[in-house]
């Protein structure tokens, strides 16, 4: 799909399993879930992925070689989705994982759309924090990595990157709704 019809379509979450989150975690995870979904479809994340600098006026790094309207092409293909005239209908597959991540937030493993979350950060992170760290995961399964070691770089990776721009959108989204 070209940029312009994924445009035209509203991505919508389908959360298929959220394994080990409970009962008195789930407001808090639906609530993230909302304003990720929220994020993602506003002309703002588009256009912060597209005209992305960073403060030094760096761009997306290791992006495969592609251009930013490829990453977020990419980014946008949300693997397992269903497309139908008018909207992209995501699968979410979620587990939290009982135990302190020692500053990781989550994972996924080998690009498979399952997305693992340590309740150590979790239990610390705002909504829109959390939504943020979906967005990031969601980087990582379409395909997009980045060093652990170079974390002055690593903000301009696409998972950071995009993570960013949905924490920040997803911030705002709370802000407005004050
Ligand atoms: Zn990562």
């Amino acid at each position: 799909m070209t940029l312009t019809q994924l445009r035209r379509k509203r991505v919508v979450f389908e959360l298929k399993s959220a394994k080990d989150y409970g009962r008195e975690r789930r407001g808090r995870l639906l609530e993230a879930i909302r304003l990720f979904e929220e994020a993602v479809n506003t002309e703002a994340f588009d256009s912060r992925v597209l005209e992305y600098r960073s403060f030094f006026g760096s761009r997306l790094s290791e992006t495969r070689g592609l251009t930013q309207e490829e990453v977020l092409i990419a980014y946008k293909a949300w693997p397992g989705g269903e497309v139908t005239r008018s909207k992209i209908i995501v699968p979410l597959r979620l587990q939290l994982e009982l135990e302190d991540g020692c500053g990781v937030y989550g994972f996924v493993r080998g690009g498979k759309p399952k997305i693992h979350t340590y309740s150590s950060f979790f239990d610390r992170a705002s909504p829109s924090w959390m939504a943020g760290h979906l967005a990031h995961e969601f980087a990582h399964v379409a395909g997009f990595s980045h060093r652990e070691c170079t974390r002055l770089t690593r903000r301009h990776t696409v998972p950071y990157a995009i993570g960013e721009i949905v924490w920040e959108i997803a911030e705002d989204i709370v802000e407005e709704s004050e």
